[in-house]
This record gives C-alpha cells, sequence and structure tokens, in this order.
C-alpha cells in the first residue's frame, strides 16, 4: 500500500519532544517562541504567532482584523471547509468566486463583480501548494480598500513571484500532519503588522494583556511546547521535504498518460502540498477505484465545493452555480506525492494510472 500521505517523524523530532518533557514547561514557553521566529524568518516576515490548528489561526486572523457580524470575505469554494467556517466562526458571510480551472485557485478576474459595501476582505487559499494570482488580488484590495487574508495552509514555502506565501497579507498555516510540515496539530500566523501580530497574541489567550484582566472576548488558542518542538525539528527539513515533492511530482508529469497534469506558472515555486491532475470523461471514478483496489493510495480534493455543501444550502441558503468549481470537483484525482516515496513507488504510481488511462 502506497498512502497519500505520509509524515516523516525522525530521531530529531523524537528527541525535540523528550528535552520538553524533561524540562517541565509542557504549556506555551521558550520553544513555541522560537519556532515563531523561525517560522517568521521562513516566510519573510516580521512576525509569526504559533496556535492550536490552522482553522483557529484563520478565525483568530479575521478577529484580528475586525471581521463581524455583517461583513463578507470572498474566498474560493473550491477549498478545504475550514477556509470558509473561520469566516462564519468570525460572524461574518463568505463570498464565494469560482476558480481558474487551469491552477484550481480562485479567478482573480471575477472577485471585482462580487465585491459590495460589506466586503471587507479577500482570502485567496493557496490550493495544493501553488499560489494565487497575487498581483490583480493585491492591486483590487488596494484599491477597494480590503483586508488580504491568505489561507496557506497547503502551501508553506511556496513562491510566487520569489515571495512566500503568508507574506502578501495576513497568513494563515495549518501544521496538520498531512502539510507539507507538521506539528502534530498547530497553526502559525504570519505579519509584518505589530498591531495585527499583538491582537492575535491578546484573541489566542483569553483576551487577556495583563494577567487575569480581559479586555474582550478570548480563546485558548496556544500552541503547546511540545508540538513547537516538533515543529521546529520540521521547519529545519522544510525546504528539502518541498524539493523532494517537486521532484516527485516532475516524475509524475512527465510519465502520466491521458490526464491533465497540474499546471506549474513560470513565476510560481509549486510547492505540491498535493499532485493534482484532472482525469476528463466520466473515468476519474473507474480510475480511483483501480488504484484503490492495487493499493495506490489517492483521493479526491474536493469533491463538493463549499457552496454546495448541504450545510451551506440547507442552513444558510447558498443557491449559486459555479461551473469551474463544481466541474473540477468531477474531475480532480490527487495522487501521492509526498517525500516518503521511493523511486519504486513513484513507478508503481505511473504504471497503475497507465493502465486505465494510457490507451
Ligand atoms: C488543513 C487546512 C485548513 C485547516 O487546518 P487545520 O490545521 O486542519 O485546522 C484550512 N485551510 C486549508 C486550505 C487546509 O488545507
Amino acid at each position: 500500500m502506497i498512502p497519500i500521505a505520509k509524515p516523516l517523524i525522525g530521531e530529531e523530532e523524537k528527541q525535540a519532544v523528550m528535552e520538553v518533557l524533561n524540562s517541565g514547561i509542557l504549556a506555551q514557553g521558550p520553544r513555541v517562541a522560537a519556532f515563531e521566529e523561525a517560522f517568521a524568518r521562513m516566510t519573510g516576515v516580521k512576525y509569526a504567532i504559533a496556535t492550536s490548528s490552522g482553522t483557529t489561526a484563520l478565525h483568530t486572523a479575521l478577529l484580528a482584523h475586525g471581521i463581524g457580524p455583517g461583513d463578507e470575505v470572498i474566498t474560493t469554494p473550491f477549498t478545504f471547509i475550514a477556509s470558509a467556517n473561520s469566516i462564519l466562526y468570525a460572524g461574518a458571510r463568505p463570498v464565494f468566486v469560482d476558480i481558474d480551472p487551469r491552477t484550481f485557485n480562485i479567478d482573480p478576474g471575477q472577485i471585482d463583480a462580487a465585491i459590495t459595501p460589506r466586503t471587507r476582505a479577500i482570502m485567496p487559499v493557496h490550493l495544493f501548494g501553488l499560489m494565487v494570482d497575487m498581483d490583480p488580488i493585491v492591486e483590487i484590495a488596494h484599491k477597494r480598500g480590503l483586508i488580504i487574508i491568505e489561507d496557506a495552509c497547503q502551501s508553506h514555502g511556496a513562491e510566487y513571484k520569489r515571495r512566500k506565501a503568508g507574506s502578501f497579507g495576513t497568513g494563515c498555516f495549518s501544521l496538520y500532519p498531512t502539510k507539507n510540515m507538521t506539528s502534530a496539530e498547530g497553526g502559525m500566523i504570519t505579519t509584518d503588522d505589530a498591531g495585527i501580530a499583538d491582537r492575535c497574541k491578546v484573541i489566542r489567550q483569553h483576551g487577556m494583556r495583563r494577567q487575569y484582566y480581559h479586555d474582550e472576548l478570548g480563546f485558548n488558542f496556544r500552541m503547546t511546547d511540545v508540538h513547537a518542538a516538533i515543529g521546529l525539528a520540521q521547519l529545519n527539513k522544510l525546504a528539502r521535504f518541498n524539493e523532494s515533492r517537486i521532484a516527485n511530482a516532475q516524475y509524475l508529469s512527465a510519465h502520466l498518460c491521458g490526464v491533465t497534469t497540474p499546471l506549474v506558472p513560470s513565476d510560481c515555486e509549486h510547492v505540491f502540498h498535493q499532485y493534482t491532475m484532472r482525469v476528463p470523461g466520466g473515468r476519474r471514478d473507474a480510475l480511483l477505484s483501480h488504484l484503490k483496489e492495487r493499493g495506490v493510495g489517492c483521493g479526491v480534493y474536493y469533491p463538493v465545493p463549499i457552496h454546495r455543501q448541504p450545510f451551506y444550502v440547507q442552513q444558510l441558503g447558498y443557491d449559486l452555480h459555479l461551473p469551474e468549481s463544481e466541474q473540477a470537483a468531477t474531475e480532480v484525482l490527487s495522487l501521492p506525492v509526498h517525500p516518503a516515496l521511493s523511486q519504486n513507488d513513484l513507478e508503481t504510481i505511473v504504471a497503475t494510472v497507465n493502465e486505465v488511462t494510457g490507451a
């Protein structure tokens, strides 16, 4: 069985965790601070704030920018549910804009038409490790006075025109085990804005600036030193992990037949959180069954765009037709691309796919 995802935990992570356990400082302590500093450096920003998950990073970032009831946030429907749900947690309304079928990312050309007097922010999601075309997003945000909150949960270390994901606005990362790097569970917020960094820290810790004085409603969204120790060790390996993902993706794209392989725009460093191809002609589900039968892990990310999710339709009243997202949901299939794959695994994946598509 070749799994679709596999976290690579080595001796460094194990030793780092043991050091924390032996130190007696288990909750948020010196490892969290060190991890934040190193993550900010990797991303090329001034501040990073560690949280308990990618979801709480998004939730905190939205609250830190003062987004709440009556506000609208523009985002993509073709993403993991947490992108849009975090907007709901803040009390605001997600406004969905269709994707560019070539990149699976939000189509910047359709954003202007979705802006209303209630729009406060744009949340581009850098899906599968490929950054959104950011120049037009930055231009629209600047012109219309909107905040940019990047969902970079799948794009640690990814680049657009030599700038990292999470450095264009307020960046939000997930450190869940299947992501490009992990802290078991965890999240990170990145920003150059000292005021936003401060707000995030207060929201993360029960709305508390001075011990047991609470200025506002906060949460417990802290990361522990145990998780930060794992995250720090993983951050040291991120560049190597990403190089390995890129090399694996290049091999797959060079050898797969009869499918549409992922686009890598020349001005982007795609870090392949997922290797997502299109299988046109209604053959996706047959290929999926074949791969599963042969022990090649694969997955559909995502089978239902968020505007079509039962909760969004039945409880929130969304009634939208976004053709590119809906079409993508019927054609996408992701193959293993993670750094734990061997050359033999890659050959097996290619041969097994081509048995069906390479006629
Ligand atoms: C993983 C992910 C999240 C949520 O991160 P968690 O750490 O699982 O809470 C949010 N958005 C996207 C695009 C993700 O892939």
